[in-house]
């Protein structure tokens, strides 16, 4: 018997194991091989021909893999899933898998600067249509909406700039076109304890466990979540034979690892990001701050609809532009400039010179990624040490606009 409760908490620490089967082992054993001898030669022409189940070669599946995809299946609230060597991995082993020349793919306007690459440098090339549009108004894609669309892709919150998409209308509205359409949405920035896109009609639902899953910043990583079929179809032609991305049993098992404190982790993000997104709301050097879980968030109620909590993620605008932004994060001293993102640490970068570099400026500008937007993972050290660290470096670098200075001191007397 393999264990299973209602409970996110419980799943992602005992899910389909059973430590009886494994000589007691309490943490499941890590299947280093890369290839699984068969009885007879006759088992094996079986294994290959699909009519028996079982593992062969471990670019298609490993029982190590195994483990951590039906973890996350049931995390997700779906079928089944499949792990891949990264989150791009994953991305183009289903994109591969669904769109053929000639075929159309909608995608929201912001998306992480590889995916985009990979679709308008990449896939365009190949002969695919490529269209963006504006998915958070859902009313728009209506009239993109054709007889070769195959699949509408998005990320909500959208990274870099946080715009969230409405899943459910999104999902209702492509499948009543039509139902073999894929919504695909990139999950990442939720983890699947936030949010679970398939829930509210999403067909795939893509992480870069690189990020949260994993938690540590140990490791990269990739998962595609969906129903049997939609898997075993990228499992056995995007993975196998298109990108073969295939993730490496060690680091199935350090995502498991991760898992484990998932939800306990995602808590602590959220707790903290919300104390520093209204620390940057309130700082006079500050322009702008995006954040799910201010009320004056544009997408605020979207948030608290469609996500458990508001996540780790935020982006802000200082005054004096670019360069005083820059000047602020090499003024920090416990954040550390790095990208990536959802680790135990706190990260700072800049998207336009970083992970939306693959973006042209004209490509950017038309994207809404503005040149002065600072991305900030929230982590998980104490919230004191992270809110001391930015106002040190804001006051230090940044000029503070007096109008907003004025403004924001006396709304902070009135509270
Ligand atoms: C990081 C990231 C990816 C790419 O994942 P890798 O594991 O780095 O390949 C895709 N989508 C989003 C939203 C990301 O943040």
């Amino acid at each position: 018997m393999k264990y299973q409760s209602n409970n996110f908490e419980t799943n992602a620490i005992h899910f389909g194991y059973n430590a009886q089967e494994n000589e007691g082992a309490l943490t499941p054993p890590v299947h280093f091989t890369s290839t699984f001898a068969f009885e007879t030669a006759q088992v094996g022409g079986e294994m290959f021909a699909g009519e028996r189940e079982g593992h062969f070669y471990t670019r298609i599946s490993n029982p190590t893999l195994s483990l951590l995809e039906e973890r996350m299946a049931i995390l997700e609230r779906a079928e089944s899933a499949l792990a891949t060597a990264s989150g791009m991995g994953a991305i183009t082993s289903t994109l591969w898998t669904f769109l053929r020349p000639g075929d159309e793919i909608i995608v929201d306007k912001t998306l992480y600067g590889c995916t985009f690459s990979f679709l308008n440098h990449g896939l365009a090339e190949f002969g695919v249509k490529v269209i963006h549009i504006d998915l958070s108004d859902s009313q728009g894609l209506k009239q993109h909406l054709t007889k070769n669309t195959r699949v509408v892709f998005f990320e909500t919150p959208a990274n870099p700039n946080m715009k969230l998409v409405d899943i459910r209308e999104v999902s209702a509205m492509v499948h009543e076109f039509n139902q073999d359409i894929r919504v695909i949405v990139d999950n990442t920035y939720c983890s699947p304890f936030l949010c679970n896109p398939i829930a509210f009609g999403a067909d795939l639902v893509i992480h870069s466990a690189t990020k949260y899953l994993g938690g540590h910043g140990d490791l990269v990583a990739g998962l595609v979540v969906g129903n049997k079929d939609d898997i075993q179809a990228i499992r056995l032609f995007g993975l196998k034979d298109m990108t073969g991305a295939a993730l490496a049993p060690l680091n199935a098992m350090l995502i498991m690892r991760g898992l484990k404190t998932l939800a306990l982790r995602m808590e602590r993000h959220c707790e903290n990001a919300l104390k520093v997104a209204k620390f940057l709301q309130s700082h006079p050097s500050v322009k702008e701050v995006s954040y799910p879980g201010l009320s004056s968030f544009k997408y605020h109620n979207l948030a608290q609809q469609q996500m458990k909590g508001f996540g780790g993620m935020i982006t802000f605008e200082v005054h004096g532009g670019l360069e005083a932004g820059i000047a602020m994060m090499n003024q920090l001293n416990m954040i550390q400039r790095a990208v990536s993102l959802g680790d135990a640490e706190t990260l700072i970068q800049h998207p336009a010179s970083m992970t939306h570099s693959s973006y042209t400026p004209k490509e950017r500008l038309s994207h809404g990624i503005s040149d002065g937007l600072i991305r900030l993972s929230v982590g998980l050290e104490s919230v004191d040490d992270i809110l001391m660290d930015l106002k040190q470096a804001l006051n230090c670098c940044v000029p503070a606009s007096l109008d907003d200075k004025t403004d924001k001191l006396a709304s902070a007397e009135l509270a």
